[in-house]
C-alpha cells in the first residue's frame, strides 16, 4: 500500500527546525505538485534548487515531516516562470511513480498543505491563525481557538458470500476499476454501524460477522480508511443505489478481474480474497 515504504522510516513528530539546503521543498497548487519527472521516476526540488527563486524561502516555510534523515517542508510563492527542470503535475501520479517513499511524501504533504491552506483564518472569529511551535496545531491569539489537522474516518467493505465477493464501480468518477463498497463514518455512529448502513444504502443487503482487516491513510481525500470484511446475511439480490454506484455484482473468487497494484487498501483486500487468504 502507498504508506508501506520500508526500509524507509516516516517520522511525523512535529519538530519545526529550519530547513537545510538539502531539505525537500514541497510546493502545491490545487491538485498539482512541483516535481521533476523522468519517466516514472519522481524527484522533489530541494531548498538549494529553489533558493534563487524566492528570497524568503528560508524564512517562509512550514515543517512537514521527516523520512529517514531527510526533512520535508511546504513552501509557497515560488517564481515558476524560471523553473525549467521542475513542472506542476497532477497529484494522481503519486499512485504509481517511483520511488514509493517519495510518492508517499507527496500525498502526505498534499493533505497537510490543504489543511494549512484551509485554516489561514480562525473559523470562530476570523482573525489570522498562527502556527504553534510545539505541536502541529494552529491557534488564534484573539479567541484561543485551536485547530488540529482533520482526518476523516471512512470504511472499505468487502462483502463476501461463500466463495464470492461483491465488487462495484463508482458512478461519475474518473476511477473506473472495480472497487469495494465504501463510505464515510457519520457523526454519532460506530464504524461497525457505518459498515451496515453503507452496505444497506449502496446495495440493499444485510451483513453479519463484521471483521476488521487493516487501515490506510489516504491523503488524497484527508481520509483514514478502515477495511472490513463482512458476510452476507440473508438475500443476495442487489438493489443498486444508482447515484453512488454504476454497478455492483458478485464475483467468484477465481473470476475476479482485478490485478495487484501497490497503492490501495481496496486492491490489497480484493487480492487477499482472490488469493484465498481469507
Ligand atoms: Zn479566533
Amino acid at each position: 500500500m502507498i504508506q508501506d515504504i520500508a526500509p524507509h522510516q516516516y517520522d511525523n513528530t512535529y519538530k519545526p527546525v529550519p530547513p537545510e539546503r538539502g531539505s525537500f521543498a514541497l510546493c502545491y497548487e490545487g491538485r498539482t505538485a512541483m516535481v521533476h519527472m523522468t519517466g516514472e521516476a519522481v524527484a522533489f526540488p530541494t531548498f538549494a534548487d529553489l533558493e534563487g527563486l524566492n528570497d524568503d524561502i528560508y524564512e517562509d516555510y512550514t515543517y512537514l515531516f521527516t523520512i529517514d534523515e531527510k526533512r520535508f517542508y511546504l513552501v509557497t510563492e515560488i517564481n515558476r516562470e524560471r523553473l525549467s527542470e521542475f513542472t506542476m503535475e497532477n497529484v494522481e501520479m503519486f499512485r504509481h511513480v517511483q520511488p514509493r517513499f517519495l510518492a508517499f511524501a507527496g500525498i502526505t504533504g498534499l493533505q497537510l498543505h490543504n489543511w494549512y491552506q484551509n485554516h489561514k483564518f480562525c473559523g470562530r472569529c476570523g482573525k489570522r491563525m498562527k502556527k504553534d511551535t510545539k505541536e502541529r496545531m494552529l491557534f488564534c491569539e484573539a479567541c484561543h481557538n485551536m485547530e488540529y489537522p482533520k482526518i476523516c474516518p471512512a470504511t472499505i467493505i468487502g462483502v463476501t458470500h461463500g466463495n464470492r465477493i461483491l465488487m462495484s464501480k463508482y458512478a461519475g468518477r474518473t476511477y473506473k476499476n472495480y472497487a469495494l463498497l465504501a463510505g464515510f463514518v457519520e457523526v454519532g455512529e460506530t464504524v461497525e454501524e457505518t459498515v451496515r448502513r453503507e452496505v444497506m444504502e449502496e446495495v440493499g443487503l444485510k451483513v453479519k460477522n463484521i471483521r476488521y482487516y487493516k487501515s490506510q491513510p489516504w491523503s488524497f481525500s484527508d481520509t483514514i480508511l478502515m477495511g472490513y470484511f463482512a458476510d452476507l446475511d440473508g438475500e443476495e439480490e442487489i438493489t443498486l443505489d444508482q447515484e453512488e454506484l454504476a454497478l455492483a455484482e458478485w464475483f467468484e473468487r477465481e473470476e475476479i478481474p482485478t490485478t495487484k497494484t501497490d497503492d490501495s487498501l481496496t486492491n490489497e483486500m480484493i487480492m487477499a480474497f482472490k488469493n484465498g487468504e481469507l
